[in-house]
């Protein structure tokens, strides 16, 4: 009787180790066989999609899911992008630890997480008041204290903490926002979705002598920017 009842005093315990258990087989076959196997080759990049726990980054929901190459519904008709799509726009920033970057559409936070992984300060805004609060408590929950979310309309930048060596905007505009390209640091490199409302071309800006060079990569689609009145920029 002894036996059974200390039996069932462990299974829980056995349960949620096997819960950890899958997450970690699931993120590590998800780096093999989303992020590698397509090509994607910085260390620094691998290390950090490896390490990131992304499931804490999705609705109790869906968190089965989190590892799945597809986005995922993260509430208020927004969505967590691909892996794939994270892991791929982070690698164009070319990335090195002590950069400072800025990120458009905080989202979730999952890609701020993988930023901040890499870099010394990751500044994000994000223009939902409910998902940027969420996002937030969810980075300082892990321990990300060199994230900084602002709630507000990332279309303006973050004036004050610019220039920045580098900047991915997750949401798209039809055009290219002027405050992002003066805000972009001197080398530095900036990646974004910019088009119509369906689809999009995944855009990398290089500045080079004060002039931001353009080069389209990807088609994409993104949810749009939109401006404090719900318009899309
Ligand atoms: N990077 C996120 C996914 C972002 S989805 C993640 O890792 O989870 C795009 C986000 O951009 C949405 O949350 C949307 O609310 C936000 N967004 C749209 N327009 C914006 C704007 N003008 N400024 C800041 N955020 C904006």
């Amino acid at each position: 009787m002894k036996q059974i009842l200390f039996f069932l005093f462990l299974l829980p315990l056995l349960n949620s180790c096997a819960a950890q258990d899958d997450y970690a087989t699931a993120r590590s076959n998800m780096v093999r066989d989303q992020i590698r196997e397509r090509g994607i080759s910085d260390s620094r990049v691998i290390r950090a999609m490896k390490k990131v726990e992304r499931h804490r980054f999705v609705p109790d929901r869906a968190k089965n899911l989190a590892y799945i190459d597809s986005p995922l519904s993260i509430g208020e008709g927004q969505t967590i992008s691909q892996p794939f799509i994270v892991a791929f726009m982070t690698e164009q920033l070319y990335l090195r630890p002590g950069m400072k970057v800025l990120e458009i559409g905080t989202g979730s936070g999952y890609q701020a997480a993988i930023l901040a992984e890499i870099v010394a300060e990751v500044y994000t805004i994000e223009i939902n008041a409910k998902l940027g609060k969420s996002a937030a408590k969810t980075l300082s929950e892990l321990g990300y204290d060199n994230v900084f979310v602002k709630i507000g309309d990332g279309y303006l930048g973050w004036e004050e903490h610019a220039p920045f060596d580098a900047i991915i905007v997750t949401c798209s505009p039809n055009e290219i926002p002027g405050p992002l390209k003066d805000q972009l640091a001197e080398g530095g490199r900036m990646i974004i979705p910019v088009g119509g409302k369906y689809i999009q071309s995944l855009v990398l800006n290089r500045k080079k002598n004060g002039k931001v060079k353009q080069h389209s990569i990807l088609p994409v689609r993104f949810v749009p920017m939109i401006d404090s009145t719900g318009n899309r920029y």
